[in-house]
Order: C-alpha cells, then structure tokens, then sequence
C-alpha cells in the first residue's frame, strides 16, 4: 500500500510539474511575442516627424525618438496605441507642447496648459503623452463628416448660400453642460468607436470633387484636433479653398496666430459674459475668450459671434447689455452677432427652450449698444433670421433658417442705398 501511495503522490507532483512547464513555456512564449512582434510595428511606424512650426519639441534630424528606443512591454502599449495613429504619415505628433525634466509633457494648446504623465492624456481625451512625446490620437479619424449650408455655422457674411464640408472628432477642451454635441465631444474616440480614415489629402480631393469652396471644422472644438486642422488648413490654401472653424476660442496666443495664417472666417461661442457661468457651466475661462475675439479680429480674418441664451443662466439683459458694449467697444460695431435659441440637452435637459421674448430682447439691447449685423437663430421663420442694411434699413439678406431667399447684395453693397457691407462675398 505504502509503495502505491508513494507511486501516487510521485503521479501528482509530475502532473503539476508538467502543468507548470507548460503554463511557464505559454508565458514565455506570449511574453516573447509581445516583445518581438510589436517592436516591428513600432519601428516601421516610426519615420521622419513632421516639421511642424512652433513645436517646442521637434527634434533635429537623427535625433532618436522615444519610440524607437522602447522595448519589451513598453513597445507593445506604444504599438497597441498606434492603432490609433495615421502609421504612413505619422503626422500624429502634436504641435506646441513641451518636454519636461521628469517623463511629463505640458501642453502650450489652450488656456488649460496640461501637464501629462507618461501614458495619460490631456483634459480634452485627445492629445497623449507617449514616453515622453504628445501626440493627437484623433489625427486623420473624424467622428463625424458633413455636408452643411455655411448658414449653419453660422456665418452670415461668409459666401452666402455655399456649402461647407464639415469635420468633427471625439474629444473637446470644454465641459459644457448644455452641449449639443455631447455624444462626441464629451467621450474618447474609444469610446465612440467609430471614426472615418480621412487624411488631409483625401479631405481636400473630397471639397474639390464636390465643388464645395469651404472647408468648415465644427460639431466638437477644433482645438482638440488642431494638427489635423492645420494640416488640412495649409493644404486648403494651397487647392484654393476656403477655411473656417467655429470654436470655443481659448487657444493660446502662439497656437492662434499660426492657425489665423491659413484661416478665412472664424465664428467664436461667446458663451455668457461672466466667469460664474464660464466656470460653472464649461469648466473654462472666460479671459482667453476675450483675448482672443481681439487677436482674430486685428487679424483681419473674417469674424463671426455665436451667444447662445440659456433661461436662467446668462439670459440677465444687464449681462447681454455689457458684453454688446464690450464687442461695440473692442471688436467693432460690424461683428455680427447671432443669439441662438437654447433646447433642453445633455446636462440641462430639465430646463425649458428660450423664450423667443428672451431673444428678441437681446436682440433690442444689441441695436441700443450700436452693433450693426445682429440675427437670431434656431428660431426658423423669424424676421430677425434675415440681415437688414444699417443705412437704409432695407432687408438685403432674406433668410429663412439656413436657406437664402434673396441676397440684395452687388459687389458687397446694399443694392438699395450703396452702404458697404463687411463680408466675405466671393
Ligand atoms: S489642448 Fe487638450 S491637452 Fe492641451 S492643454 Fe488643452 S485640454 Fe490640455
């Protein structure tokens, strides 16, 4: 008996060690593969970067990079994160960011200046750090692709009546509670899962199949996607087509007057004109708002402003009063203005619409304060859809929602009494 118990308990410990053996050698086999496999894919997908102006951190060429030097499991998160980089331009890397003396990179973008780990990504769920160079994860991936009347901006003096091909991604550098577009700009491309494979070249080829003058980037802020923005931007103007994007307007000064170089009209959220509602309701800045309506209208580029009203929190007319002044006094009185009706989403589904008494008093308050081109929008139908000449008082836009109906305009003038209109016209 003691000999078949010994010869038993030898049986077990040889399965086990066999067991053993095999779990080790599937391990070390997997092991193996992650380290070999991925590197491959790594180093191909590492050619010359991109000699984008203003980055603080491109390298001379020769330099070694990061990626290039990363082994083992490291090479495999960098390998697996290429899935989401454009691996035959590997345009990728972002543009204004710095290098710091530990493995961190903080981001010279927008007004929130991220520092970012290793690994980790900035507040807007776009731009990563990977061993110690940023880059955009949503370069060349649009979430959403849109053909879209340029009224829908809106742009009122910007080639009225033309087409606008539209590009969105995942990501924003805002938290607004009431945004529109939430599904993209509040989730990581992850997240949406969804994207198209449109490289710069492709969008351009695409506007000029098409026939379509302008190039728009909206739905979420260009600014969380701005390399793939400014590359598409530069080739535009090289095609001869137009470019324009409506954002939140808090990029950093040096970011902005690069992108202006290749920018044809901007429309601007001016959200409210307090740093309650811009801290409670976008977790963001209402100063680099301000800074950078300036900076865009000294640029001569051509500039359009969005206010959207929202019952109960910037629907105070002393607020609107003071911000009418404020563009009247900083920016000029032709800088139209557009105030958009608020609908119940997102975050402030429970609130009601706005009233169109509320709108039609920002509207009153607007003309008090002198500014010259002032519409309402989500509003279809309303006479105030439509732009009127400030001499003469004649309509010379007709505009129902986003359709033209008339455009009294010859050369940029008022048919009816000859004032010039500011505008973009041809
Ligand atoms: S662009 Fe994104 S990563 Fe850069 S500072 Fe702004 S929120 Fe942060």
């Amino acid at each position: 008996m003691l000999i078949i118990a010994l010869l038993c308990v030898a049986a077990i410990q040889f399965l086990i060690a066999q067991r053993k053996n095999t779990i080790s050698e599937l391990e070390v086999r997997i092991l193996h593969e992650t380290a070999q496999a991925p590197a491959d894919v790594v180093t191909a997908a590492s050619p010359p970067k991109p000699q984008q102006p203003g980055s603080s951190s491109h390298k001379p060429p020769g330099e070694t990079t990061a990626s290039t030097v990363a082994t083992g499991h490291e090479a495999a998160q960098a390998a697996a994160q290429e899935v989401f980089q454009d691996t035959r331009t590997n345009k990728g890397e972002a543009m204004f960011y710095q290098k710091m003396d530990d493995s961190r990179v903080k981001c010279d973008l927008c007004f929130r200046k991220c520092l970012i780990p290793d690994g980790k990504r900035g507040f807007c769920r776009n731009r990563e750090n990977r061993a110690g160079t940023l880059f955009s994860v949503v370069y060349s991936k649009p979430s959403a692709v849109q053909v879209d009347p340029v009224e829908k901006e809106p742009q009122h003096h910007f080639l009225p009546g033309t087409q606008i091909l539209c590009l969105g991604t995942a990501g924003c550098n805002y938290r607004c509670l009431h945004c529109q577009n939430w599904h993209l700009s509040q989730r990581s491309i992850e997240e949406i899962n969804s994207y198209y494979d449109l490289t710069p070249e492709k969008v351009i080829a695409t506007a000029l199949e098409r026939n379509i003058p302008t190039i728009s980037f909206t739905y979420n802020d260009p600014i969380s996607f701005y390399e793939y923005v400014y590359d598409i931007a530069k080739l535009a103007q090289e095609n001869g087509l137009r470019i324009l994007w409506h954002s939140n307007g808090s990029l950093n000064p040096e970011p902005l007057k690069e992108l202006l170089k290749y920018t044809d009209a901007v429309t601007i959220d001016l959200k409210g004109f307090t740093d309650k509602f811009y801290r409670e309701v976008s977790s963001a800045e209402l100063a680099p708002v301000l800074d950078n309506l300036k900076t865009i209208k000294q640029s001569g580029v051509w500039l359009e402003i969005v206010n959207l009203v929202i019952p109960t929190y910037n629907d105070d007319p002393g607020d609107i009063r003071r911000m009418c002044a404020w563009i009247r006094d900083n920016l000029g009185p032709d800088v139209p203005v557009h105030f958009s009706r608020f609908g119940p989403t997102y975050r402030l589904a429970k609130l009601p619409p706005t009233p169109v008494a509320t709108l039609e008093t920002a509207y009153g308050i607007a003309r008090e304060e002198g500014l010259n081109y002032v519409s309402l929008g989500n509003v279809p139908g309303h006479i105030n859809n439509s732009t009127f000449c400030p001499t003469c008082g004649k309509r010379i836009i007709h505009r129902v929602h986003f359709n033209i109906l008339a455009n009294e305009l010859t050369e940029g003038h008022c048919r009816f009494c000859g004032h010039p209109i500011p505008g973009v016209w041809e």
